[in-house]
């Protein structure tokens, strides 16, 4: 499982001077075949294999690619194949190689570049909050952790009494019911009480309850109001029979639903904001210019955009076509995807960048970004 920590690690990662090659392979849910993934490895690494030969290169450069190639063939040979997408980010010149599983198919892609490429690994993060599930009914509260696709059971909260009263309720005695009916308060109780523990530690974003139909609302109810805002849906599922496969699909039904209504939310505000004439970058050429200018405190960017760009390696500047830099006038390095320098560089200055998986606007302007202050206008080129 991946870690923030890895993940951070990999941010500040860099070749030094000797190219990074960056690899992603999906394995699609329904077919995890090892043969399918061998023969993904090899025609991926076929087309660096010219750049490890290529004579115009420096002679450390190739040797490091070379290394790259051969421990990536060996290691991945040996991976236990399963769904999602295996990443890679490898500088053998340097001795690093990181490897993770994300919990969902990327697009298949190779990269040699000075950085690792880290685009599609953190818009697979950003998709996943840290929810918290929570299944209950009169006697028994079960609490479950959702993150990164996976779920785990973190514990079971029983209320004893109420499970005999419940019992007794069978026999249809009334008093004994309207006793039950305070137990299970005081059960509801008790797990609000250890999920506003769980909540006031930081450690989650979303709420989750589920249960049999007829329950479920009678303890969304009881949920005081920071608790409620936190709320992303109900669920039914029997809690006897449900297995942790079952939990896991209905939960990431409600934060896939959840992540897709904030994504066009966001986008929509930008767009907003930018009509109303509120520091606000639409589209990729003046989110780019925003960027050089550390002017974006949140990036939206859709998930399927890639576009080859320039970059200046002196003040940092993002264009997606000039050949010299229009602030520095130094002449600007190519690389392959431009918008993960931007997503990288929007980190880097302390902004934060949202990926966009639903269909929005992005589809057509790939970019847009809140800004922290007007622009100024962008420079006029000369050619
Ligand atoms: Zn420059």
């Amino acid at each position: 499982m991946i870690t923030q920590q890895q993940v951070e690690r990999i941010l500040r990662l860099s070749g030094d001077g000797l190219p990074f090659v960056s690899l992603y392979i999906p394995v699609e849910p329904e077919r995890p075949d090892r043969r399918v993934f061998s023969s993904r490895v090899a025609s991926l690494l076929d087309r660096i294999r010219p750049l490890a030969e290529d004579g115009s290169a420096q002679h450390a450069v190739r040797l490091s690619l070379r290394e790259d190639i051969a421990r990536i063939e060996t290691t991945l040979a040996e991976e236990p194949v399963r769904p999602g997408a295996v990443a890679v980010f490898s500088c053998g010149g340097r001795g690093i190689y990181e490897q993770m599983w994300l919990p969902r198919p990327t697009r298949e892609r190779i990269l040699v570049d000075a950085d690792p490429y880290v685009r599609p690994l953190l818009g697979v993060l950003d998709e996943y909050y840290r929810t918290c599930a929570v299944i209950v009914d009169k006697s028994v509260g079960q609490v479950w952790e959702y993150y990164l696709d996976d779920v785990r059971e973190l514990e079971v909260i029983r209320d004893r009494v109420t499970r005999r009263h419940a019992y007794a309720e069978q026999f249809g005695e009334y008093r004994v019911r309207n006793k039950a009916d305070e137990l299970s308060k005081k059960h509801y109780r008790r797990l609000v009480g250890e999920l506003r523990r769980l909540f006031g530690g930081g450690g989650y974003d979303l709420l989750a309850v589920g249960g049999q139909a007829h329950e479920v609302p009678g303890f969304v109810d009881f949920l005081p109001r920071e608790l409620k805002e936190r709320l992303v849906g109900t669920f039914t599922i029997d809690r006897e029979t449900a297995t942790a496969e079952d939990v896991r699909k209905k939960v990431r039904g409600l934060v896939a639903d959840h992540a897709h209504q904030e994504q066009r939310r966001l986008v929509g505000q930008t767009l907003e904001a930018k009509a109303a004439s509120r520091p606000a970058a639409v589209g990729l050429d003046e989110t780019l210019w925003a960027a050089s200018l550390a002017a974006i405190g949140t990036l939206e960017v859709d998930e399927q955009a890639v576009v080859p760009g320039r970059v200046c390696d002196r003040d940092g500047l993002l264009s997606r076509s000039e050949k010299a830099c229009p602030l520095c006038g130094d002449p600007l390095r190519e690389v392959p995807d431009v918008i993960d320098e931007l997503a990288e560089s929007v980190i880097d200055d302390g902004g934060e960048v949202r990926h966009v998986d639903a269909e929005t606007a992005l589809r057509v302007e790939q970019t847009a970004a809140l800004l922290r202050f007007e622009l100024p206008p962008q420079p006029v080129t000369v050619p």
